[in-house]
Parts: C-alpha cells; sequence; structure tokens
C-alpha cells in the first residue's frame, strides 16, 4: 500500500550516514511488514538495500547472515555435509504465512526485528544458538544472544535507530541432530506452534526451543535426554497455563496443547 506519511526515503550507502536518529524514522528492510499496513508516525524511510552487505558467509566456525539476506536466499543455502542440522533453514522459510510470496523481498533481520510470536528467523536462529551483532547509532557494536532478544509480542531490546547487522549461526550448533515441529490452523496459516529440538550426538543432550505458542522464545536445556514425564515438568515450570500467546491463531490452550505433543514426539525423535 501507498505510505502517505513517508515525505523521504533515504538510500545510504553506509549505515554511518544516519548519524542522528529522530522519531520519524524507519530502517526499511524488504518492507513486506512496512507496506502492509498506515504508518502514522513514520515520515522518512532509511533504505538497506544500499549497503550491500554480503548475504551468507559459511566459513568452518559457522554461517553468518546478513540482516538483508532474503528469505529465499536462504532457502537456497546448501550448507556443508556435516551440518546435519542445516535443513532447519528451509523447514523454517516453509514457516512463513504465505511462504514463498515474500521470499523474495522479505528479510532475515526485517522478520527478527518485527519480534512477531511466529516469526520464524527467530525460532531458527534462537534454536541454532546463533549470537546477533547490533550496531547503535551513538555506541560501538554489540551482541546479544538470539533467544534474549525478543522480549514480548513485537517488542524486542532494540534501542531507537539500532540496526541489526548481522546474525551468526556456530559450527557447533549446526552439527547437531535436530528436530523440527510445526502447525497453523490453516494451511500455510501463521504457526501457532514451532518447537525445535536440538543434541549434541557426542553428549546427548537436549536443547528444546519454544516458539509461536509464546510471545518470546523459550528454551529448555537438558544435559541428557528427559523422561517424557520430566520433559513435560519442566514446560510447566517455565510456562504457566497463561504463559501462551493467544491470538487469531490459536488460542493459549490450543497452543498449550500443541506445544506437549510437539515437546514429545521430539523428545522421541531425538532419544
Ligand atoms: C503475506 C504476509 C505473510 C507474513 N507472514 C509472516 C509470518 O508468518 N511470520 C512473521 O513473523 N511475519 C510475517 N509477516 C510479516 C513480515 O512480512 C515478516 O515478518 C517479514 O519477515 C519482515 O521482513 P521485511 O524485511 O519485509 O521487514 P520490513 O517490513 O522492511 O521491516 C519490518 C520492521 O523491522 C524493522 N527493521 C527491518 N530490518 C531491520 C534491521 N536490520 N535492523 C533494525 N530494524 C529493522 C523495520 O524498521 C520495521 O519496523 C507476513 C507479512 C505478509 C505481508
Amino acid at each position: 500500500m501507498n505510505l502517505n506519511t513517508v515525505v523521504e526515503v533515504k538510500r545510504p550507502a553506509s549505515a554511518d550516514e544516519i548519524t542522528q536518529w529522530r522519531d520519524g524514522y524507519a530502517w526499511l528492510a524488504g518492507g513486506t511488514w512496512l507496506f502492509s499496513e498506515p504508518q502514522w508516525t513514520t515520515d522518512t524511510l532509511i533504505d538497506l538495500d544500499q549497503l550491500r552487505w554480503p548475504a551468507l558467509k559459511a566459513s568452518p566456525g559457522g554461517l553468518e547472515i546478513a540482516a538483508t539476506c532474503r528469505i529465499a536466499e536462504l532457502y537456497r543455502f546448501d550448507g556443508p555435509a556435516e551440518w546435519t542440522a542445516a535443513p532447519l533453514l528451509r523447514q523454517c522459510c516453509d514457516a512463513f504465512l504465505a511462504s514463498f510470496k515474500i521470499w523474495n523481498a522479505g528479510t532475515v533481520g526485517g522478520n527478527i526485528c518485527m519480534s512477531l510470536p511466529a516469526g520464524p528467523m527467530i525460532s531458527l536462529t534462537a534454536a541454532l544458538e546463533a549470537t546477533y551483532t547490533l550496531w547503535p547509532r551513538d555506541a560501538p557494536p554489540c551482541e546479544v544472544l538470539a533467544a534474549e532478544f525478543v522480549t514480548g509480542n513485537n517488542a524486542n531490546v532494540l534501542r531507537p535507530g539500532e540496526l541489526l547487522r548481522k546474525v551468526h549461526l556456530p559450527a557447533s550448533a549446526l552439527r547437531k541432530r535436530a528436530a523440527f515441529r510445526q502447525a497453523s490452523l490453516t494451511k500455510l496459516g501463521r504457526s501457532a506452534a514451532l518447537l525445535i529440538g536440538t543434541s549434541d550426538p557426542a553428549r546427548h543432550d537436549l536443547l528444546l526451543t519454544i516458539t509461536a505458542a509464546t510471545p518470546c522464545p523459550v528454551q529448555l536445556r537438558f544435559d541428557e535426554i528427559p523422561s517424557g514425564e520430566a520433559l513435560r515438568q519442566a514446560i510447566d515450570a517455565r510456562l504457566p497455563a497463561d504463559g501462551y500467546f493467544a491470538d487469531v491463531h490459536g488460542s493459549a490452550a490450543y497452543k498449550r496443547h500443541l506445544t506437549y505433543h510437539f515437546a514429545e514426539q521430539i523428545r522421541v525423535e531425538l532419544s
């Protein structure tokens, strides 16, 4: 849609050109959300496209994903054979509502910064123990764990003008075994629950990441694969019945049911 409050679009070649941040500014990535509804408080868009950050860089240390990497580019990425968790990349791209329609415009960073419960790039990067690099406007770059970035529905730790620059997925997490479960009330609908389990093949541990059913990611770590009963107790200890996210994509009770169901499936698959 037309954004008739916007009077200027800046296209900097470097983020450093934006020295002063003020109310009314917004970073523009793929624009799939920004152009999907009126932006009454925004008068200036700052397009990230001209920054030309390389989308994906694989190295022995892991995978670096630029915030501006398109979902379609991530979908096409083929990792080395030893990155056994790499299928999660495509599974999480497929978890977008309307999936392929927004793949070519929507970005990994835009999805993370939207910080919606059903943000599949949040699920992916939290489950793979990612670190995000943030560029504040008035301070040196800093890092934050993916699992600690989102603080609620459409809320995160970003301060005004702070830019998400990149995501680092460590090779140690990419080499884990992984199990993925996701459900939507409608085909290609927004996720009601998206759970990912990973396990280090040498340690037989379990990291369970619960997303979409909750306002922000919830992670449970176990030194060894727990029993079904222990897993359910651990979920209840972290997530009371009113800790689930109720919206048109599912009631809290439904999402709680899916969480128990998928967590148990993941536990069995990784056992
Ligand atoms: C049909 C359709 C289906 C959708 N399905 C889903 C879904 O299933 N799950 C979901 O979570 N969302 C969904 N969305 C919402 C949105 O399109 C996605 O979250 C998308 O990934 C946003 O990415 P973008 O690059 O288009 O972000 P933009 O729309 O460009 O930006 C989104 C927000 O993030 C900020 N931002 C973007 N990049 C950065 C950065 N690097 N640093 C700091 N701030 C930044 C922008 O200022 C803006 O506030 C959907 C939208 C549509 C239209």
